[in-house]
């Protein structure tokens, strides 16, 4: 194997998962992995929750210890980027003009955070966030509190921030698109629960309202107006309206892209010996038969050892069910389940919304396609196994707290 090459680009999760990968599977041969950033490959969920409220340090972000790559002979080069790929000859292009061969490439390049054409968006105290320099940045705006902080975004992450940044006692308003917060992605009921969560602790929303134009005086945000004409007083503004697949490299090198980079369930792409995994990736999943783009940490995560994993030529598939969490306030959420088949069916509840501790369920006919915990543990790994072996449930027994849901599976499914 001394001839081989492997190149990974992009310094996140998928990437470093996939070079941990390698190396437990066992390839010794040349392996490097260019990251845009200056800083080795860190997990990004901390950053809008505990690195950002204090409460984690900056070891516990890493995807692996700093030692890690030179113990097992992996060439991490940081603040070097990937310019150009030419399938072709097999070789990448950095920003140096250097040109590097592989026998296997992974791209893992991550997505940007979506910038909208905003009056006021290059004034001081306007942001996007994505970075680990964004949760710094963000985390000294916001950790004396008193501040007015607007977020431009209801969505995920700017719930998240909107949380942390109210937990530090900021004055905060949620500006979104649609009529309730996440409602494109968990639905109405579930999108309203967070409302109300965020409602309880002082959070306002404006909904469905978005910016018009962000207000300064001497280069800094003062205020953003509204496309109501409503004028909200801004210190800090977090423009927090999604992400874009970043396929700049992919398309430089006319591979098929598609909502991100087209790949089958191996996470091949359509040029040979190339491959993608992570946020970039919009991957064909055997359960749906349908492509789909995951934004979440475990998809990079699973995605990282699945393309190890083939691009070392073995019969790898990333077919685990997609899976995600969030931290806001009190409220602690994991995911499972393909929101696709979820998307339009009502959820059935399994324990107290009121009390903040429940499971939401939707179902296609009698089975289930996602199951949200909210402050329960333990439960994701039995929910995980209605959804993958596709079992057919008596909805009374799914809603009743009273039957384990390990009950629900069969003898030859249990978790
Ligand atoms: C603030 C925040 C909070 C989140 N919270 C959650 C959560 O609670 N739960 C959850 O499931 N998911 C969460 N996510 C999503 C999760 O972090 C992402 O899905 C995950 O980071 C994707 O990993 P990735 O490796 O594909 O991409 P990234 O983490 O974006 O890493 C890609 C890296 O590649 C680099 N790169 C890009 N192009 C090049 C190039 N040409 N050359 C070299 N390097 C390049 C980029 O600079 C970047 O560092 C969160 C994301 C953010 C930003």
């Amino acid at each position: 194997m001394a001839h081989e090459a492997i190149v990974i680009v992009g310094g996140g999760l998928a990437g470093a998962t996939a070079a941990k990968t390698l190396r437990a599977e066992g390839y010794d041969g040349a392996l490097t992995l260019l990251a845009a950033e200056a800083r080795p490959p860190y997990i990004r969920p901390p950053l809008s929750k505990e690195f950002l409220l204090g409460k984690a340090d900056e070891e516990s972000v890493e995807v692996v210890p700093g030692d890690w790559y030179r113990e097992n002979d992996v060439e991490l080069l940081l603040d070097v980027r990937a310019t150009g790929l030419d399938p072709g000859s097999h070789s990448v292009r950095l920003a140096d003009d250097r040109a590097l061969p592989y026998s296997k490439l992974l791209l893992a390049p991550g997505a940007q955070p979506r910038r909208i054409p905003l009056p006021g968006a290059e004034l001081e105290g306007v942001m996007t966030f994505r970075t680990f320099q964004d949760s710094l940045k963000l985390r000294s705006l916001l950790a004396d509190g008193g501040r007015k902080v607007v977020m431009v975004g209801s969505g995920w992450i700017g719930m998240e921030l909107a949380a942390a940044a109210r937990t530090y006692g900021n004055d905060v308003t949620l500006l979104g698109l649609e009529d309730i917060p996440l409602s494109a992605a968990i639905g109405p009921e579930l999108g309203g629960y967070f409302r109300r969560v965020h409602e309880e602790q002082g959070v306002s929303f404006r909904l469905p309202a978005s910016a018009a134009a962000i207000e300064g005086r001497q280069g800094r945000a003062t205020a953003v107006r509204t496309d109501s004409g409503e004028t909200l007083p801004a210190d800090v503004v977090i423009i927090a309206v999604g992400v874009v697949p970043d396929t700049a490299l992919a398309e430089d090198a006319g591979l098929e892209l598609s909502n991100g980079i087209l790949v089958d369930a191996g996470l091949h792409t359509s040029a040979p010996d190339v491959l993608a995994a992570g946020d970039a990736a919009n991957a064909l999943h055997p359960y749906t038969g349908e492509h789909h783009r995951s934004e979440h940490w475990a998809n990079a995560l699973n995605g990282g050892k699945v393309a190890a994993k083939s691009m070392l030529g073995k019969d790898a598939v990333l077919d685990v069910v997609p899976y995600f969490y969030t931290d806001q306030f009190t409220v602690s959420m994991e995911y499972s389940g393909y929101p696709s088949l979820a998307s339009g069916a009502s959820p059935v509840v399994r324990g107290s919304m009121e009390e903040g501790s429940f499971i939401a369920f939707w179902l296609q006919q009698d089975r289930v396609v996602a199951g949200m915990s909210i402050n329960q543990r333990r439960v994701q790994k039995p929910i995980k196994a209605l959804i993958s072996g596709r079992v057919a449930v008596d909805v009374g027994r799914l809603t009743d707290p009273g039957v384990p849901l390990e009950e629900l599976l069969p003898d030859d499914n249990q978790p």
